[in-house]
């Protein structure tokens, strides 16, 4: 299997963002990612997928839509799409036809930003997720970078001090979307969690100052989902965009926060008596199982089972653990960066049964 970095939920000027499917791609490729999916407000752009090059770089861009219903006060429940091929967002009023939607059209439905609260200094909203009675939705985004931010910005002045120095915004999930993704879980579903940048870069005035928050390639180097694919990117859209998606699909990547030191080279797998499998898969407990992950540098690990943590490395870059029991095992590692631990890694789970 092969690793692919991808930053996934993003805004254009088809919606509430300030820049074109050009400026991702040349920001994306400044960074060195591998892949992008833009993600309008009720809208699929269509005409812009494909390819782009900057010399000898490329990244491949892929277009599905963000979803609401606009009449709805608060607009809360937005929803990722991706790969149904036509846009769906007449079908906003009622999550659950609009997920049914979706699987029917082959796609891929995210729970987007399930915790955004309120940031009442800034006057935006909570939009998060409500309507948590929905069935038959790929997965969540576990982190996302613009949620996080109201989090952390009680006042204007804490609004100022994090448009000026955004790599102290990221500490990990929202603890909320954290447990309501491993009550998820707990309660026998397939749930996979992907992290998305949100990126707009909006410009805001605040006085005198002017500053975009934030800019795309700031998002591309923070809260990426990194996926595996059973062979390289070959250039070809319709293979890899169909590689890309039958990873997320499965539940086949994890959640990497990159700013401080790249995540690239984490792995999670088990072992059993007859059978391998990583991140997203299913083994049975039978003759026992060996759970292993590694990174690529130091750091916190965290294994937990249904939700709860069993074991922890401190520092370490590898570790590994006899499971006998059944249950749904994640890992998160956790490092220091800015004075503080902050979150690294999210593991999708490894299933065993
Ligand atoms: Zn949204
Ligand atoms: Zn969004």
């Amino acid at each position: 299997m092969h690793e692919i970095v991808v930053n996934l939920h993003m805004h254009t000027r088809y919606s509430d963002g300030t820049g074109t499917h050009k400026d991702i791609a040349q920001a994306a490729i400044r960074t060195g990612l591998d892949a992008v999916i833009v993600t309008d407000h009720n809208v699929l752009v269509q005409g812009v997928e494909g390819y782009y090059r900057v010399g000898p770089s490329r990244v491949l861009l892929l277009v599905g839509q963000e979803v609401h219903d606009q009449d709805r006060d608060p607009q809360k429940n937005h929803l990722l799409v991706f790969n149904a091929n036509r846009d769906l967002s007449t079908l906003a009023d009622d999550p659950q036809a609009l997920i049914n939607g979706v699987a029917e059209a082959g796609g891929l439905s995210f729970i987007a930003h399930p915790r955004d609260p309120e940031a009442s200094a800034f006057h935006e909203t909570d939009i998060s997720w409500e309507d948590w009675n929905v069935q038959g939705f790929t997965g969540l985004e576990l982190w996302n970078g613009l949620s996080e931010l109201k989090t952390v910005i009680p006042t204007k002045l804490h609004g100022m001090f994090y448009a000026y120095f955004p790599h102290f915004i990221g500490h990990g999930p929202i603890q909320e979307t954290l447990y309501r993704w491993d009550e998820l879980l707990e309660s026998g579903r397939r749930v996979v969690a992907i992290g998305g940048s949100d990126a707009h870069a909006m410009h805001m005035k605040m006085g005198p100052l002017r500053r975009v928050i934030f800019p795309y390639d700031f998002h591309f180097r923070t809260v990426n989902t990194h996926a595996f694919i059973p062979q390289p990117l070959t250039g070809e859209v319709p293979t890899d965009k169909k590689m890309i998606y039958d990873a997320l699909a499965a539940g086949r990547c994890f959640v990497g926060y990159d700013l401080p030191a790249s995540t690239r080279g984490f792995s999670f797998n088990a072992r059993g008596r007859e059978t391998s499998v990583m991140m997203g898969e299913e083994i049975p407990v039978k003759g026992g199982v060996t759970l292993q992950a590694h990174l690529s540098g130091p750091a916190d690990i965290r294994l937990l089972k249904d939700g709860k943590i069993i074991g922890i490395w401190r520092e370490s870059q590898a570790c590994a653990f006899s499971a006998s029991e059944p249950g749904v095992y994640r890992v998160e590692v956790w490092r220091s960066y800015l004075g503080r631990k902050r979150g690294w890694i999210f593991s999708n789970p490894i299933y065993v049964r």
